[in-house]
């Protein structure tokens, strides 16, 4: 493994403490937390309710095949929307000022089958400090047949990997309930973190809450669903395919999009900006105008402002953007948007195509 990674201490002199202050003046002026206001909480009910109420209409009514399905891909959409709107923000400690209750929010990551603790490692930390530095951010190396980064290894099946990249964004969730949380948690590195030592309790965390999803969305519905179990089998696929796809695709379009830049350190681990900067060149906004967008993305469409301002809850990004946007070009600094969801799905299908040739 190369180098422990060392960001520059100042680049473009005094950007982030300029912006620093001035997206705590807005919070100060306008009288707001930076936390959850009434709107975040309608939205934590909203998902969570929705979740729950089609889970037992699921599980304890008796639904015609077709009815089953619908309810399989609602829940599989709405695992994401958890996921990426109350799960995220929790276990960034922005949901509250509270911490026991971003702790027990944080929580709903595990009933939905991913691990809390494992992922403030891998995002909170790996993710969020390396980001698209390749060898540390494991984020754009873990997905087989998909050449992520202009450093890695092309292949031959690179060259159409435009094609058949949507298939495997939707096999990303199911491999990150059985696989993924089991084969990072004992591994000893994660990029250059030393993940050699977890508190005793995580392991039985880590055990027990794969059980309690597995009883939720396996067993029970193969018990208590009246349809056989391949098809019950079938349904639980068909909810991952819709979580996968949702997770997969916001990512992509934050940080494997032609405006997203991968740079690398030198040999001594130096990285030419520093972190702010770095945050601001390896990951793009899209669709920052579009509010039912950043209603279902968790606000992850303003990636940048979450980059920048991880411990602030996602519903304020968009005022904050303003400020981010002015502020980067006062100080001559890329500002990377797209500016529909549909321009960055086209960036990024543009993006594989040009790692597939290693344009
Ligand atoms: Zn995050």
């Amino acid at each position: 493994m190369s180098a422990k990674i060392k960001f520059a201490k100042v680049t473009c002199n005094d950007f982030y403490s300029t912006l620093n202050k001035r997206v705590s003046e807005y919070f100060t002026i306008n009288k707001l937390s930076k936390n959850a206001n009434p709107l975040m909480i309608f939205k934590i009910f909203f998902y969570l309710s929705i979740f729950i109420a089609a889970y037992l209409l699921l599980i304890l009514n008796p639904n015609p095949l077709s009815v089953q399905f619908l309810l399989w891909i609602v829940i599989g959409f709405f695992t994401a929307f958890i996921g990426i709107n109350i799960s995220h923000d929790a276990i960034h400690g922005s949901l509250s000022r509270h911490k026991k209750m971003n702790k027990f929010l944080g929580y709903t990551f595990n009933i939905i089958g991913a691990n809390a603790y494992m992922w403030g490692i891998m995002h909170n930390i790996v993710h969020h400090t390396y980001t698209n530095i390749e060898g540390h951010d494991e984020d754009i190396t873990s997905v087989p047949f998909l050449r992520m980064s202009p450093h890695q290894k092309l292949r031959k099946i690179h060259r159409y990997q435009y094609w058949y990249a949507f298939l495997f964004y939707g096999l990303g969730s199911l491999s990150w309930v059985f696989v993924k949380d089991y084969v990072k948690f004992f591994k000893k590195k994660i990029g250059n973190y030393d993940n050699k030592k977890h508190p005793r309790i995580e392991y039985f965390n880590l055990f027990f809450f794969k059980l309690v999803y597995y009883t939720i969305f396996l067993v029970l519905p193969m018990i208590l669903i009246n349809a056989l179990w391949w098809q019950v089998l079938l349904g639980f696929l068909v909810l991952h395919y819709c979580e996968g796809i949702t997770l997969a695709v916001i990512f992509m379009l934050a940080h494997e999009v032609e405006e997203a830049h991968f740079p690398l350190p030198d040999k001594r681990g130096n990285m030419q900006n520093s972190w702010a900067v770095h945050q601001l060149y390896t990951t793009s906004d899209f669709g920052r105008q579009n509010d039912l967008l950043s209603f279902f993305c968790g606000g992850l469409n303003f990636q940048v402002e979450h980059h920048l301002f991880p411990r602030i809850c996602h519903i304020h990004y968009k005022p904050i953007s303003k400020i981010v946007k002015r502020t980067a070009e006062e100080y001559n600094l890329r500002y990377n948007a797209n500016p529909s969801f549909r321009a960055a799905i086209l960036s990024h299908i543009r993006f594989l195509k040009k790692l597939g040739k290693n344009e």
